[in-house]
């Protein structure tokens, strides 16, 4: 048989989030590397196997992306089974992508395995829906942190109409609401921030484009948090506070 890595998402935490398949591949997992926002929760379904942790949180000491390649493909080609583990879904800002091609550009069968994505979770955890008919048509993924520090087009984001699902946004708060303004976008838009979705120590923040980075402050957000910037995060389905309608 060929030498295979599965790149597993872990989901945002709960390890309930996990999808059946994930599991599978846990439990069969003789080795397996894991991220930093992995909940180390997960691991009971991988009692046996070793577990060799490759985080690199922003700004925090790192482990070189190639130092990973490398692991992953020592252990593959000693013939055992690895599982590499990335907090939500390991193609969402994950880099997933990055390390199948690595692998599979040296020889290696590479196959791949959803995980809930934080931007979907943290919006569910506080009952906000990404999506509502007549009101957010779409939903947008984006990342406030870009490799060579080059600026998102904000305005192209305001004029897609979509709920923004914002990324690694916490050290870029002041960016995000200036660029959203001379977007056009609404000042009283509302906006969500959501740490550590659908963890114990879960907290949520609502507050609006105009207040945001103020409100963060007040609040001491920290990473890992989701922003969700749009009118549906004013909404929160599961306390039964609608959208307000416009009169
Ligand atoms: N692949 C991951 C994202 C990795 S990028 C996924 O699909 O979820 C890291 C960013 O994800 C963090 O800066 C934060 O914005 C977000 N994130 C990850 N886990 C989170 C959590 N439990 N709560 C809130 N945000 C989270």
């Amino acid at each position: 048989m060929n030498a295979k890595v599965w790149l597993v998402g872990a989901g945002p935490g709960d390890p309930e989030l996990l999808t059946l398949k994930a599991v599978k591949a846990l439990n069969q997992a003789e080795v397996v590397m894991i991220d930093d926002l992995v909940n180390p929760a997960v691991l009971e379904h991988c009692p046996g196997a070793r577990i060799v942790s490759v985080g690199k949180r922003g700004g925090c000491r790192s482990t070189p992306q190639d130092f990973i390649h490398r692991l992953m493909l020592r252990y593959a080609r000693q013939g055992k089974c690895v599982v590499r583990l990335k907090g939500g879904d390991p193609c969402i800002f994950g880099r997933g992508s990055e390390e199948a091609d690595w692998l599979s550009a040296h020889g290696i069968e590479v196959e791949l395995v959803n995980g809930i994505t934080a931007g979907l979770a943290g919006a569910t955890t506080c009952g906000i829906p990404l999506t509502l008919r007549g009101v957010a048509r779409g939903v947008t993924l984006v990342t406030a942190h870009t490799q060579d520090d080059s600026p998102l087009n904000w305005q192209a984001l305001v004029q897609s109409g979509t709920t923004l699902v914002v990324y690694m946004g916490v050290a870029k708060l002041p960016e995000i609401q200036a660029g959203l303004l001379a977007g056009g976008m609404n000042a009283d838009t509302p906006v969500a921030m959501i740490e550590n979705a659908s963890l114990p120590g879960q907290r949520e923040l609502r507050s609006s484009l105009l207040t945001m980075e103020h409100d963060a402050i007040a609040f001491a957000l920290k990473s890992p948090a989701i922003l969700v910037i749009g009118a549906v995060a004013a909404v929160d389905v599961q306390a039964y506070l609608p959208l307000a309608r416009q009169a």
